[in-house]
């Protein structure tokens, strides 16, 4: 600390590079401060540092096991960033002087490289903005800001003092209850739970929290309720989704795809309060939509679409300008591919051609190479096991192929089945004409179809939550739905990074599991070649890295086997 205050004062008012001699750790009472990586002026990005407390005094209790630990870090994670707010005045000068950052956390508990808690100490990783005036340093104020106010950021969320530890318990206990009860799914023969309770909607379209004002908290129906044994919160009871095909019915701004998407966010654990602790679906669910412009790389769609135009192989589909059917049967396809027990489509955001295909239709058009996807719903199930829910409002052709209906009314699910049936007798469709789906064909992608070089350097990274810059090439995730925070994209980009490095080539599936495989065993900050610390990533799972792998403009595949 002396050294640190003795340095900031020999450097004071020296151009910005002088900041360079601060790289180093300094001991403080409670805790070591690292200063990795010093940034180059005070208009780059910030400085990285790492502070380590010499010991971790909170309740074993808080990480005994591996999702115990994932979770107190994603609270510690939590802790930090609002003592920052509260402590950190920031804006100490030019640019981003003053500034102290960690991994922004969203409504998902996720592993991130924000915290590390061990047995014997915690480390958060930051970043800090070195105040400058002008362009010369500003000791003054970096002393305010190293010497006053991250020790009082530490003393707020990095030692049992300062931290509220039944929260902490809190927050642990409904992790914990959310990841048994997506590991009961299977058993119970379900695909997704909602529990009786949970508040579905979102405050706007732009936020994640929930709705605060007139939410109508769920309620399953009598026919579909379940009752499961949590560890910490016993019993509970709430909707059950059996595997098959479940249709969600309803009309316009009912709730429909509201109950959709808390689904597709049923992959993920929530904090307390978010309304979905206790929505979850198979931890593999994917959500399937319509991306005309897309690109396809050699995948195999012959299982939707028959020959196309020119006598174009659907078994082998390359685009850079998918339609919007081609684009959803190649999401399917892929999806199949890396593995998904769970399929969630909305009519709001799929070709309709691709959902369906009336007696008119086939009669008028005769040379139609797409089967819909309502000849497809059962035999998936059938042959692979893969269920789908999917959310109609005007297809009632629907009602033909679907195990169960539930039908949304003013935000209440009821089970419709029996009344479907009835209307299905009244108001017979023609037979639907049901299509074997064989998986999709195995390819390998080329590692040496991604080009990682920019200028002089290669790079592979992630620019917020939807891009990927890899050399060149921004490859554009906007579509891919389940993708939860930006650290996920920079973990995903790093992936491909060594993937392209290793000038090989694979199956999709096997670059995405390696990879996670190689993360659980040697944690996050393995990715990638970093100085410092690994900066901000959280976990995703192989289906988001496979649909980052699928839309690389310059992707090239080739059949296997
Ligand atoms: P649909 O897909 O049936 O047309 P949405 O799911 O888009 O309907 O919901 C319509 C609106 O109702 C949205 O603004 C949504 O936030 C709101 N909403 C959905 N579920 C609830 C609920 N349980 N309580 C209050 N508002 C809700
Ligand atoms: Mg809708």
């Amino acid at each position: 600390m002396k050294r640190l205050r003795a340095t900031l004062d020999r450097i004071d008012r020296k151009g910005y590079g002088a900041y360079k001699d601060l790289q180093g750790s300094y001991d403080f009472d409670e805790f070591s401060l690292t200063i990795d990586k010093v940034q180059r002026d005070p208009f780059a990005p910030p400085s990285l540092i790492r502070i380590r407390t010499k010991d971790n005094r909170f309740d074993p209790a808080l990480f005994g096991n591996p999702a115990r630990r994932m979770a107190f870090e994603d609270f510690l994670t939590r802790c930090v960033d609002r003592a920052v707010r509260r402590v950190v005045r920031g804006n100490r000068g030019s640019g981003g002087s003053g500034q102290v950052e960690i991994q922004r956390p969203t409504q998902v508990v996720l592993p991130r490289t924000s915290m590390v808690a061990e047995d014997d100490h915690i480390e958060a990783r930051m970043a800090v903005g070195l105040p400058a005036r002008g362009r010369t340093v500003d000791a003054r104020a970096a002393k305010t800001v190293l010497l006053d106010e991250l020790p009082k950021v530490v003393g707020a969320a990095l030692v049992p003092v300062g931290v509220d530890e039944e929260a902490a318990r809190w927050h642990i206990e409904t992790v914990e209850d959310a990841e048994h009860l997506r590991g009961m799914l299977s058993e119970l023969g379900l695909v997704a739970f909602v529990a009786d309770g949970a508040i579905l909607p979102r405050e706007s379209g732009a936020s994640d929290r929930p709705l605060r004002d007139g939410a109508v908290p769920f309620e399953s129906p009598e026919e579909l309720r379940v009752s499961v044994d949590l560890p910490n919160q016993g019993r509970v009871t709430g909707m059950g989704i059996p595997e098959g095909v479940t249709l969600i019915a309803g009309g316009g701004f009912h709730g429909k795809s509201t109950l959709l998407e808390a689904l597709s966010w049923g992959v993920y654990d929530h904090l307390p309060g978010d309304g979905r602790e206790l929505v979850v679906a198979r931890e593999d669910a994917v959500k399937i939509r319509a991306e005309d412009g897309r690109s396809v790389a050699g995948v195999d769609i012959s299982g939707s679409i028959g020959e196309l135009p020119g006598g174009k192989s659907t078994e082998n589909f390359s685009t850079p300008n998918a339609s919007g059917s081609t684009s959803q049967a190649a999401n399917i396809a892929e999806a199949l591919e890396i593995g998904t027990s769970l399929l969630l489509v909305d009519e709001d955001t799929s070709a309709t051609n691709f959902m369906i295909r009336d007696e008119r239709m086939r009669e008028l058009v005769k040379m139609e190479p797409i089967s819909p996807f309502i000849d497809l719903v059962r035999p998936l199930h059938r042959a692979s096991g893969v269920s789908t829910i999917v959310v109609v409002g005007g297809v009632g052709d629907y009602l033909d192929v679907a195990d169960r209906v539930i039908l949304m009314e003013n935000y209440e699910p009821h089970d419709a089945t029996e009344r479907a049936r009835e209307v299905r007798e009244r108001f017979p469709t023609p037979a639907t004409s049901e299509k074997e789906m064989p998986p999709p064909r195995k390819r390998r992608v080329r590692a040496s179809s991604i080009d990682l070089r920019r200028g002089k350097r290669e790079t592979a990274r992630g620019r917020g939550l939807h891009t990927i810059e890899l050399g060149r090439e921004r490859v554009d995730l906007a579509y891919v739905e389940q993708l939860a925070e930006s650290g996920q994209t920079e973990a995903i980009a790093r992936i491909i990074g060594e993937f392209a490095g290793s000038r090989g080539d694979g199956e999709v599936k096997r670059i995405a599991t390696a990879a996670l495989a190689s993360i659980s065993k040697n944690g996050l900050d393995s990715l990638g070649n970093f100085r410092g610390h690994p900066g901000e990533m959280s976990l995703p799972r192989p289906q988001e890295i496979a649909a980052a792998i699928n839309r690389i403009r310059s992707l090239k595949a080739s059949a296997t086997g």
